[in-house]
């Protein structure tokens, strides 16, 4: 394997190539991880500059090493400390390439195979008076589970969101990406665009094209950088907000009170859902994709609201088994 230098940034010591690396460990790329490796260093620095400055005492944590690409390029940006958290223990002996390199540098790099939806943050970096970035070419096969677990975090100022600087800079398939940035009105207007304006300003920094990955997965991928909002837009518990964003958007391209009614027994639906409406002061006949931000935390304040008053209809599920919508429609197709 040949040795070089990496050009960019801060040097690291002479290290073999991606790709010779992954060769050399006869590293295959894993369908059920969703693996799909960046061996460009162009692109794996542009990742990391997207995620802004990161100043020396600023810890990174980066989800999905895999043999570490980008993880080379944010150890170039100097970090005091950056946590991997990898499922996949093939590549230890890679990682541990990075960290030995970095320690030298007065970088620690903490390497956890874990899976990073059952990490506890809190417990790896219990104070807070550094700033974390979090950064990572995700597995599709969690992306969009991760980020809302992050949106629950973030609501409830916990894990990573314990500050309120703290900003993801993540892939994600390019549907998905423009999904969360997407606006009032237009086509990919969904529940995870309202969930991700709510808490964050995601910006779409730039597309990688497929053929720039090994192996090239079917479709594009986009980089986008989520900044926590200063000032949440609501402070209704998450939980509330999810169930109702959900609803609203059980059935999109219908008038949305027909997704929203969905929270409400069907005994008093049509009425209670006219009501609420009206105290949000927003008409029942728009489309859920052409609702805003506010209007949607509207109409979660008035549901709130009305449990409140109701509090039996808060355990309301129109898809429970003791519901006679769903009964009866069952009853109906057997
Ligand atoms: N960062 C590398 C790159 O850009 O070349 C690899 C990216 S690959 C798309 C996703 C990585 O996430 C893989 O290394 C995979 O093993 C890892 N991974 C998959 N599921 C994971 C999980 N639940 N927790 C942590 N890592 C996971």
């Amino acid at each position: 394997v040949t040795a070089r230098v990496l050009n960019s940034g801060m040097r690291l010591p002479p290290l073999p190539t991606i790709r010779e690396l992954v060769k050399l460990y006869k590293l295959q790329a894993m369908k059920q991880l969703s693996q799909n490796f960046l061996m460009d260093e162009r692109l794996t620095d542009k990742i990391v500059k997207s995620a802004g400055r990161i100043d020396p005492r600023d810890i990174v944590l980066e989800v999905g090493p895999g043999p570490g690409g980008i993880t080379r390029s944010i150890l170039r940006r100097q970090p005091q400390r950056l946590i991997l958290v990898e499922k996949d223990r093939r590549f230890g002996e890679t990682l541990q390439l990075l960290r030995e390199c970095a320690s030298p540098l007065d970088m620690q790099v903490d390497i956890y195979y874990d899976d990073i939806l059952r990490f506890n943050i809190e417990q790896h970096i219990p104070d807070t008076t550094q700033r974390i970035h979090l950064i990572g070419n995700l597995p599709f096969s969690i992306s969009t589970r991760l980020l809302i677990n992050w949106y629950a975090d973030l609501a409830a100022r916990r894990g990573a969101f314990r500050r309120n600087d703290t900003c993801m800079t993540l892939t994600f398939q390019k549907e998905v990406a423009e999904r969360i940035c997407a606006p009032v009105g237009s086509e990919q207007r969904c529940r995870l665009s309202v969930m991700s304006q709510i808490w964050t300003e995601p910006v779409m920094k730039f597309i990688i094209p497929g053929k720039a990955f090994v192996p090239k997965p079917q479709v594009d991928v986009g980089v986008v950088k989520l900044i926590p909002l200063k000032q949440p837009k609501t402070q209704l518990p998450f939980s509330l907000v999810e169930r109702v964003v959900r609803h609203i958007f059980s059935m999109r391209q219908k008038y949305c009170r027909r997704g929203y009614g969905t929270l409400l027994p069907p005994d008093s639906r049509e009425e209670t859902t006219q009501t609420l409406f009206q105290r949000a002061d927003v008409r029942d006949t728009l489309r859920s994709f052409e609702l805003s931000v506010p209007q949607c935390l509207r109409l979660a304040d008035a549901y709130a609201e009305y449990i409140k008053e109701h509090p039996e209809v808060e355990a309301y599920d129109y898809r429970g088994p003791k519901n006679p919508d769903v009964s009866g429609a069952a009853a109906a197709s057997s």
